[in-house]
């Protein structure tokens, strides 16, 4: 057997638990943006409205439309880069909710045939991705208001995002979007639905929470590098890169993963992988293959877990000792790697 990326979906289900737990009474949106952060769009999806899921966030529209095959008419989606007038047409015919973060959008909405769209004014509170600057909200709110009359569109939300690197920095950002929503109130908009925070700022800061918390990495098992462990935050990895003996020779015992399948070669020398005979060091990462000190009684065909769930060092492990992100890792992972199910 070749090496695969083995994803456990009861581990999976048990997260999305926690998490619906850490942030209630706020919702939990499931972010599957990036392919469910590399673990497989579909297959999480389903298993996740299963799990009572109902709120999904992706960056774009065709992710979002995807998402609605897979779930049916009553989850809602929402995307959040929204391209122009055939994107903003298209997330309506799929019946998503339409994250706005660009003034021009607002005018491309008025020309739309078809269905009202489902809008949520993006306030810019500081991270200047996208969203709407402070200085022009009150001219958005307008346009909004006038959309709203028009049946053009209904106001379901206000949303931004936050960096969730330092406490000050989202207090700053949570005091502009709290104007923001009051500046919305004045002119008559009423938000049904408020959200900024994603994981780390949903499960450590109640008042961030509001009515949904966008959670993707926690909901993976993913914790943040150079913060909270898995334990404290009550998630577990999910996914593990799991690689099969191709050869053994003194030099060592050579594994059918390499840097083409997302193993940065940086790590190289760096960690160690669980062999039936204790812990071995991983020497070398090569494009298609990597090379672990040897041990005795190594196979070709023997199983090694390199990293992730059921191996000694999580994405989130590797990733520090690299100075980036658990994410980082995990959406390297490449798509050549069969993810094989467990439940
Ligand atoms: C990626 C993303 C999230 C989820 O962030 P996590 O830290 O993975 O939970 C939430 N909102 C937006 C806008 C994002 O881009």
């Amino acid at each position: 057997m070749s090496a695969v990326y083995r994803v456990d979906l009861d581990a999976f289900a048990r997260n999305l638990r926690r998490v619906r737990e850490a942030v209630a009474p706020a919702a939990h949106m499931l972010v599957v943006k990036d392919d469910a952060y590399a673990h497989g769009l579909e297959v999480l999806v389903r298993r996740a409205w299963e799990e009572g899921v109902r709120w999904f966030g992706a960056f774009d529209v065709a992710t979002g439309a995807a998402v609605r095959a897979v779930v049916g008419p009553h989850a809602r989606i929402f995307v959040w880069l929204v391209g122009g007038v055939d994107d903003l047409a298209a997330g309506v015919a799929a019946d998503l909710d339409l994250g706005i973060g660009d003034e021009a959008l607002l005018d491309d909405l008025a020309t739309l045939a078809g269905g009202a769209a489902r809008v949520h004014l993006k306030i810019d509170t500081g991270l200047h991705r996208n969203g709407i600057r402070p200085e022009r909200w009150e001219g958005a709110l307008g346009r909004t208001a006038a959309l709203v009359a028009d049946d053009r569109a209904v106001f379901e939300g206000i949303w931004s995002h936050i960096s969730e690197a330092s406490d000050a920095d989202d207090d700053d950002a949570r005091a502009l979007f709290l104007a923001a929503r009051h500046a919305a109130r004045a002119a008559g908009l009423e938000p049904r639905f408020s959200h900024l925070a994603a994981s780390a700022a949903g499960f450590a800061r109640g008042e961030f929470r509001e009515d949904l918390v966008r959670v993707g990495a926690f909901s993976y098992g993913i914790r943040p590098a150079g913060g909270p462990g898995e334990a404290e935050l009550g998630i577990e990895p999910v996914a593990a890169v799991v690689a099969s003996v191709t050869a053994v020779d003194p030099g060592g015992v050579h594994l059918d993963v390499g840097s083409l399948h997302g193993l940065p070669s940086t790590l190289s020398g760096r960690f160690d992988v669980a062999t039936p005979a204790g812990p071995r060091r991983v020497e070398v990462i090569g494009a298609t293959e990597t090379v672990v000190a040897p041990w005795d009684d190594a196979r070709t065909g023997d199983q090694i877990v390199v990293f992730g769930r059921g191996a000694l060092h999580t994405a989130t492990d590797l990733a520090e000792m690299i100075d980036t992100i658990g994410e980082e890792i995990a959406l390297r992972v490449s798509p050549s790697l069969a993810r094989v199910y467990t439940a």
